[in-house]
């Protein structure tokens, strides 16, 4: 019998912890009974009675559920690391708490992997109705930006919401990398992967963890973890900046010698001065943020710490 490890990263989902257990047993009593299965709770320093909850359902008899809890909150990617690495089914499944990924999914996953010879399915969204024309904008802005600066291949859409082989999981492991960004993480190890598109579905209780300023930094993340393009793009700007000095300057330098406009000192250099001091600005910002990175990566720092767990 093969065993399927369910990895789910919490963060204050009180209600949905019990939700999508009993989805998930509906499924697995039903349609997948031929598959042993176990949940996997990552506790990510939820403040409310999350926790408490997931231990419940761990102290049931012959619970097949098991947690790992935070010491604060580290972020959903951290969330998904320590889930891949201390899951040991045959398959892992990565699926949000809050059901907004459609448990029955997996049935075409399993599909995908068993029958169709993929290593893993990734499920994505077609629609987005509900959510705001605004985030939706610079949603696909994202995609295409960071398909384009690192040549990888993401679709918009594309959620965590996956099914794996072991041996994917595991190569997603051994990338020890702090500044994680999954889903670049996923493009870069390769192995063929097939799309499963669901409809959106809104979230069954709670809020959404995601505001403006987070889905900023994400999408930076993304970017400067993946990608060198706006180091390099920067010396280009760079030249593009002194050739149109160089071409201003011959300008101005003939019609002073033509006599059609004197030469005004001031006027020039404080024109010049405005726009190399943004210019500057502009590399030592593009160059903080990768030594920045750099100096959050060297400290080597664990990717999570964990407070609490029960894992047998
Ligand atoms: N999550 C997490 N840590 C965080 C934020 C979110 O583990 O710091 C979890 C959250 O509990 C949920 C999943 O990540 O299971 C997706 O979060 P959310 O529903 O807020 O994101 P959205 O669906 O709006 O993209
Ligand atoms: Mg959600």
């Amino acid at each position: 019998m093969k065993k399927i490890d369910i990895v789910i990263p919490c963060y204050n989902e009180s209600k949905c912890v019990e939700l999508i257990y009993s989805a998930l047993k509906a499924l697995f009593t039903k349609e997948l009974s031929a598959y042993d299965w176990s949940v996997l709770y990552i506790d990510d320093g939820s403040q409310d009675d999350t926790l408490e909850r997931i231990v419940k359902l761990s102290n049931m008899e012959n619970s097949n559920v098991r947690y790992i809890s935070f010491a604060r909150n580290f972020g959903k990617e951290s969330a998904i690391y320590a889930g891949l690495e201390n899951a040991d089914g045959d398959y892992v499944a990565l699926m949000d708490a809050d059901l907004q990924h459609p448990p029955h999914l997996l049935i075409d996953m399993i599909h995908a992997i068993e029958e169709e010879g993929y290593d893993c399915a990734t499920a994505r969204r077609v629609k987005r109705e509900k959510e705001s024309r605004i985030r939706n904008f610079f949603s696909n802005a994202f995609y295409h930006t960071i398909n384009w600066a690192t040549g990888m291949k993401l679709a918009s859409g594309m959620t965590d919401y996956r099914l794996m082989k072991k041996q994917v999981a595991e190569a997603i492991v051994s990338m020890r990398e702090h500044e994680r960004f999954i889903k670049g993480i996923y493009s870069w190890i390769g192995f063929n992967s097939k799309w499963i598109e669901y409809e959106n579905v809104e979230r069954a209780e709670g809020d959404s963890k995601w505001n403006y300023r987070g889905l900023w930094n994400y999408a930076k993340t993304g970017i400067i973890a993946f990608a060198t393009t706006p180091l390099k793009a920067v010396i280009y700007f760079g030249f593009l900046v002194i050739l149109v000095a160089f071409i201003y300057a011959i300008k101005l330098f003939a019609m002073s010698v033509s006599g059609a406009r004197p030469w005004q000192d001031t006027t020039t250099i404080i024109l010049l001065l405005l726009f190399l001091g943004g210019v500057i600005i502009l590399l030592l910002g593009v160059i903080g943020e990768y030594l920045a990175r750099i100096y959050m990566e060297v400290k080597n720092r664990p990717i999570y710490i964990a407070k609490d767990k029960k894992l047998d």
